[in-house]
């Protein structure tokens, strides 16, 4: 059997494909897979679970199939999607994961996690993300009305683009040794994580032993995933079907 682990789908209504190739992905080896992980930015952006778009309802109903077919899905929240919540949970029958999140997988405990709070270079955005996972600001945000915190999220988006451009590729990774106290602090000698859309496997050394981080890649223009049998975490792509814009 096989544990599955997905990130960084940045759903969204003007890209359908992406959608049609989650939705197959779901239909075919996640309901024959013991686990799906989807380790954050599901969405390219979510404003509440009170959202009534219809591309997420679509969404939504794929998962609570895979999820009542006897898929376990465990959800953790990326920077993008951060506002998924109790609601968008009972809907799909997920289980919502803290970050960091340790889990045993065909006996080999591995640390979980999105990744964002390794890119500890990007000042600017670490300000960001500390303000927008208070939860007390979520709750501010959520009195405010649907349009609302739609132009929220169309402002942040094109802030975080625009910062995106004026920043080096550099800084927008994970720190080396951010990666290596966050490691040695939950005791993990393999990390996955998403996030940085450089999919990837990194051989490291921690405290003169051998440790893993794997990064899993976005699907932006081909899926990517892990796949975790007997035999170990196997970072592999998922080719785009030929039916495009489906
Ligand atoms: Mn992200």
């Amino acid at each position: 059997m096989t544990t599955l682990f997905i990130s960084d789908l940045h759903l969204e209504s003007a890209r359908p494909d992406i959608a049609a190739q989650f939705i197959r992905f779901l239909k075919s080896e996640a309901e024959s897979a013991d686990a799906l992980y989807i380790l954050g930015d599901l969405f390219e952006s979510w404003v509440g679970d009170d959202d009534p778009d219809e591309h997420y309802a679509v969404i939504k109903k794929a998962i609570r199939a895979l999820v009542d077919s006897g898929t376990p899905v465990f959800f953790m929240h990326g920077n993008r999607d951060f506002m998924i919540g109790a609601e968008f949970a009972a809907e799909t029958g997920i289980t919502l994961l803290t970050d960091p999140h340790r889990a045993n997988i065909e006996g080999a405990d591995v640390l979980l996690s999105h990744g964002d709070a390794l890119c500890t270079d990007d000042v600017e955005y670490q300000k960001f993300r500390l303000m927008t996972r208070n939860p007390q600001w979520q709750a501010m945000m959520l009195q405010k009305s649907l349009p609302e915190r739609q132009a929220f999220a169309k402002q942040a988006r094109a802030a975080s683009m625009q910062h995106g451009k004026s920043i080096n590729p550099v800084i927008a990774d994970v720190n080396q040794s951010a990666v290596e106290s966050f490691m040695t602090k939950h005791g993990a000698d393999l990390l996955l994580h998403g996030h940085t859309h450089r999919p990837a496997v990194h051989e490291l050394t921690l405290d003169q032993k051998p440790a893993t981080r794997i990064v899993l890649g976005d699907w932006y223009e081909q899926g990517s995933v892990v796949r975790w049998d007997e035999n170990g975490p196997v970072l592999a792509v998922l080719k785009r079907d030929r039916v495009r814009g489906q």
